[in-house]
């Protein structure tokens, strides 16, 4: 007896006459994940199989398996002999020493000699005789349920329960954004969330080296390894806007610090943006969470971009309903280790909570935009995840 896992991916996108390139996609990403594995990957109508793979490795290849997106729900299940004997003999397995169940039949093989309903109520009667009155069935509520699938060959797949998937569209299928990633909570699962409407995720982030430390740069490069697992892959750029900090402390007001650094990051990614072939910027902005993220905040490091929407699937979240999001994407403990990021760096006691944009534009005309982003572009760094 051999474990297989079965694979059912989720029904949204086999609608339409795309269905071809999102299957491709989410195999291709399935084939990805098992990487390193030694796994082999059968399709079959509808759905996956994955066998022949070393069982000590199932719980490891499950896990990289329930971060692809577009995968429903995923099964354990043990491939045994057709004939009834043998099937029981597997559901045992599955059967818990008391409760109500039901058993559920499928035949891919039509040359077999009993029907679904046949198998599920022959099979019923078996569990009900072994149970010794401790098991009932139950049609409609059961506690739990034995599958049974009769494949071709002789072969069957027994199981038990339906583990859900991280559900979504296949990464791939949505075209590509470049993310605003910072060391924060946010920024990972604002990645996250488009990631799982399909698309391709690359990341930027902004350091101020050497007023952060190397061990920020590392946090960062953990984040976006974490989320790779979702984005299947991902690369990394890193920027130094220390020179630009400074300009800006030593020509303008104090309070105007956060702002102004904000409008050159969001030049800078579109830029970057526009040179990887991204159609989009991904930041972490939720609204009102901190000073800078105010409408008037958003409104003027938006308008310093001028051909790419800015997607902000964060903007209408609640802090905790982000933390959960974070945890359950693995990124949280990475999250709040404490290093410095680049703006807490020369941060302003006061910072202008509601700038104009008179006030911003005649502050900015103090600085050399155009020199202060061609030398943060020299020291642009590529980090492939
Ligand atoms: P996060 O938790 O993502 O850091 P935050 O709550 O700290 O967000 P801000 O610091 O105001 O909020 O940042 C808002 C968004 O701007 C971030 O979500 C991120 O997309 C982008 N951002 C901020 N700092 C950086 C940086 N150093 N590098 C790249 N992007 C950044
Ligand atoms: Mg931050």
């Amino acid at each position: 007896m051999k474990r297989v896992i079965i694979i059912r991916y989720s029904e949204i996108f086999l609608k339409g006459k795309n269905r071809g390139f999102f299957e491709r996609a989410f195999e291709t990403n399935l084939r990805r994940a098992l990487e390193g594995f030694d796994a082999e990957l059968v399709k079959q109508i509808g759905r996956y199989l994955v066998q022949n793979f070393n069982e000590d490795e199932l719980e490891e290849i499950v896990e990289k398996l329930k971060k692809v997106f577009g995968l429903h729900t995923l099964s354990v299940a043990y491939e045994t002999n057709s004939d009834l004997q043998s099937i029981f003999e597997t559901a045992k397995l599955f059967c818990r020493a008391e409760g109500t169940f039901k058993v559920e039949s499928h035949r891919g093989d039509k040359q077999y000699p009993l029907t679904s309903v046949e198998i599920s109520r022959t099979l019923g009667g078996m569990l009900l005789e072994y149970g010794k009155g401790k098991l009932k069935v139950d049609v409609h509520d059961p506690d739990f349920r034995i599958q049974v699938d009769i494949r071709e060959h002789g072969r069957a797949l027994v199981f038990g329960e339906f583990i859900e998937g991280a559900n979504g569209m296949p990464v791939g299928t949505a075209g590509k954004g470049l993310l605003l990633l910072s060391g924060g909570i946010d920024s990972p699962v604002a990645g996250h969330m488009m990631a799982k409407r399909g698309m391709n995720v690359e990341c930027l982030h902004f350091h101020s080296y050497p007023y952060t430390n190397m061990q920020a740069k590392e946090k960062v490069v953990d984040l976006a390894k974490i989320l790779s697992e979702y984005t299947c892959g991902t690369t990394l750029y890193t920027v130094k806007v220390t020179h630009i900090q400074e300009s800006i402390h030593e020509k303008c007001k104090p309070q105007y610090m956060v702002t102004l650094l904000r409008r050159f990051m969001y030049r800078i990614a579109e830029r970057q943006a526009l040179r990887i072939k991204a159609q989009c910027l991904i930041t972490g902005e939720s609204l009102g969470q901190v000073a800078s993220q105010t409408i008037e905040g958003m409104t003027s490091s938006n308008s310093v971009v001028e051909k790419l929407p800015v997607l902000r699937p964060l903007v209408g979240f609640d802090k905790n309903e982000i933390i959960e999001r974070s945890v359950k994407m693995g990124a949280y403990e990475t999250s709040i280790l404490p290093f410095e990021d680049c703006c807490t760096v020369f941060l302003p006691d006061f910072p202008a909570i509601r700038p104009k944009l008179e006030d911003i534009l005649r502050e900015e005309a103090k600085l050399d935009v155009e020199g202060l982003i061609a030398e943060a572009f020299e020291s642009i760094e590529k980090i492939e995840i």
